[in-house]
């Protein structure tokens, strides 16, 4: 029987569809090792030339230490760096994202092969368990229409489109009688769900809650103005957990201009701070040092920072990716120290804000614990805050309410 090894690169996506490839195997062995693998799958990552490399170097250690080994890439990667690979002969084949589910036929191939497919496809599996997670993730949609400049993902994942909801809604109910009990929806574009198929988030979020089990749903990225009068309807729902991650990526608006985006300040404070009074913590994700961030930019960026009623943030310094209108920007290029200082500026912000609101948040925290070992559990709370339990049982996959966390620099800690 063949030996494969799956090898994730990027996102949460990225994750789901693994496991996807994964329960499509068909008569092969998963092997935790890659050193003990006939079949490595890369399911890569493209999002910047950074990632590109990493994949790259990923596969030429790989070879290094284990010759005989095929190499399939997946993923992005394989729309963006697929055929050069390919050519190299740095890979014995490149699937595309359409043909992960063929990928049982692909690994018993003894040919080289480039199957690269369309963008168009959607993936009808249906995921039936998690290995070692307590929390499942759920791919609802695939692909985005907005035209980010700095963002080569519409090039490598097509057009926005949505699962089916029956899909969706069996997959759920499957992993809910598994003892799943928080789901957590992802997408390259998640909040543009339904569109195409004449539904919204709002609709299927509702079909979710009503599935036997579902304790609690997260939602990945949403972009600001797919957050409508539906959706904020939603707030007050006990399964919804208490965190929503709202990708503003900047806070000046001649920023957000260059960088094509959607949203404009004045709107996205009103939102959040609607959202914040109905209690919940609020993340997002801002791109530090994109061509054109002056120091005035920066400044008026960073004063609006300390305004919005944020908790968490993911911040990347900007890394150009090749074939994205940003790549060619000649003006403001901004040094890469400058932008490690900004970074710093920004996070620590975020950290300080964090901190206060764990301290006005300590009771009644819902937390599910999802791995640990030596007395020592982790998980997150409903407002996606990382807590580490103590205790002398085994508190894997649990749930417990907590009243009396201390408050520590990095995370909530409780002896239980
Ligand atoms: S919303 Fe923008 S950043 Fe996000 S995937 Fe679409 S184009 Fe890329």
């Amino acid at each position: 029987m063949k030996k494969v090894y799956f090898k994730t690169f990027g996102c949460r996506t990225n994750q789901f569809d693994t496991q996807v490839m994964i329960s499509k195997i068909g008569a092969c062995q998963i092997v935790q090792d890659e050193l003990d693998s006939d079949v490595v799958v890369v399911n890569s990552c493209t999002v910047t030339n950074g990632a590109d490399s990493s994949v790259r170097q990923y596969i030429a250690s790989l070879k290094r230490k284990n010759k005989d080994v095929k190499v399939i890439l997946a993923g992005c990667g394989s729309h963006s760096k697929g055929e050069e690979l390919f050519d190299d002969g740095a890979v014995f084949g490149v699937m595309g994202h359409s043909e992960k589910e063929k990928i049982g036929e692909l690994l018993s191939r003894e040919e080289r092969f480039y199957e690269i497919g369309d963008l168009n496809h959607i993936d009808t599996t249906v995921v039936e368990n998690f290995i070692g997670k307590s929390r499942a993730f759920i791919k609802i949609q695939e692909g985005c229409d907005f035209e980010c400049s700095y963002c080569i993902i519409p090039s490598v994942r097509g057009k926005a489109r949505s699962h089916g909801i029956e899909t969706i809604l069996e997959q759920i109910r499957l992993l809910a009688s598994n003892g799943f009990g928080e789901f957590v929806l992802t997408g390259t574009n998640m909040g543009s769900y339904g569109r195409d198929i004449g539904l919204s988030l709002a609709t299927l979020l509702k079909k979710i809650s009503y599935i036997r089990g579902v304790r609690r749903v997260r939602l990945g990225s949403l972009e600001p103005i797919q957050i409508d009068s539906e959706m904020m309807e939603l707030l007050n729902e006990p399964w919804m957990a208490r965190h929503l991650h709202i990708a503003l990526q900047h806070t000046s608006d001649s920023m957000l201009k260059i960088m094509n985006r959607r949203n404009k300040f004045s709107e996205d404070v009103r939102l959040l701070e609607k959202i914040s009074n109905a209690g919940y913590a609020i993340g997002t994700d801002f791109i530090v040092g994109h061509p054109g961030e002056g120091e005035v930019e920066w400044s008026e960026a960073i004063g609006k920072i300390a305004d919005l009623p944020l908790t968490h943030i993911h911040a990347f310094t900007y890394s150009k990716r090749d074939g994205t209108s940003s790549a060619v920007m000649k003006n403001g290029i901004v040094n890469g120290t400058i932008a490690k200082v900004r970074h710093l500026e920004l996070t620590n912000i975020i950290k300080d804000k964090n901190l206060i609101f764990r301290k006005n948040n300590r009771q009644n925290l819902d937390i599910l614990l999802e791995s640990g070992k030596d007395g020592t559990y982790k998980g997150y709370d409903q407002y996606y805050n990382a807590v580490d339990v103590q205790s002398d049982d085994d508190l894997r996959g649990n749930w417990i309410i907590a009243d009396c966390m201390e408050v520590r620099d990095e995370k909530n800690w409780l002896k239980y």
